[in-house]
């Protein structure tokens, strides 16, 4: 096992990328909970404004916003639903705040944390890209992350969900990049060349292979 180990950081040498960089909430957490919340506290603090806006409606906003690159996704929907009025958007948007600031829920990906062990076991350093470090306690996989992965950028792998704040940042920085089509941005489409992923997977057997691809070189 120990011999195992050796002969694989030792390939793992002659190879340009060192590191993975999980986007966590996406791609390690599914997220599923936090969106169904952040739509369902739109739609209603909008009746509470006395705009009555329906599942549709809701899910159409959500698409609109996705498609526009909007970075505040939940903005920009109340703002698409509340027809632009600021007043009406301010308050909706307190009221939003009000119900959603203190959820914190995580779910994490079914396999995911098997891939991170197998990841972590090739001597690859795992980074994460999460604020709130505590989330990662809590789930119970904190320990398989580095903090501050000293590792250059060219040396890195990216793993999200996100076309404008994972994968178009990353690769400006010269990181591989994988984007994990999953949830409110799925349907994310890069626009132009420095914005289109080395590689998209849908579920984590797809994530392991387009890895160990890039490993090999
Ligand atoms: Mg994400």
């Amino acid at each position: 096992m120990r011999e195992h180990r050796e002969v694989a950081r030792g390939l793992l040498a002659l190879n340009r990328y060192r590191a993975v960089i999980f986007d966590i909430g996406g791609a390690v957490d599914l997220e599923f909970a936090w969106e169904m919340a952040l739509d369902g506290a739109i739609a209603a603090a909008c009746g509470l404004e006395g705009i009555r806006v329906d599942p549709a409606m809701v899910e159409e906003a959500s698409e609109q916003a996705v498609a526009a690159f909007a970075p505040d996704v939940a903005r920009h929907m109340i703002e698409t639903l509340c027809g632009g009025e600021p007043t009406t958007v301010a308050r909706v948007a307190r009221r939003v705040e009000a119900m959603t600031g203190q959820l914190d829920a995580f779910q994490i990906r079914p396999e995911i944390e098997s891939l991170l062990k197998r990841l972590k076991a090739r001597g690859l350093v795992l980074g994460a890209r999460e604020l709130r470090w505590q989330r990662l306690e809590r789930a119970g996989i904190a320990y398989l992350f580095v903090r501050d992965p000293d590792v250059p950028a060219t040396e890195c792998i990216l793993v999200g969900d996100r076309i404008d704040a994972d994968i178009a940042p990353a690769k400006a920085a010269g990181m591989a990049t994988i984007q994990f089509r999953s949830g409110r941005w799925r349907r994310q489409r890069p626009r132009s060349e420095a914005e289109t992923p080395d590689a998209v997977v849908t579920d984590v057997a797809e994530l392991e292979v387009a890895i160990l691809e890039r490993l090999k070189g």
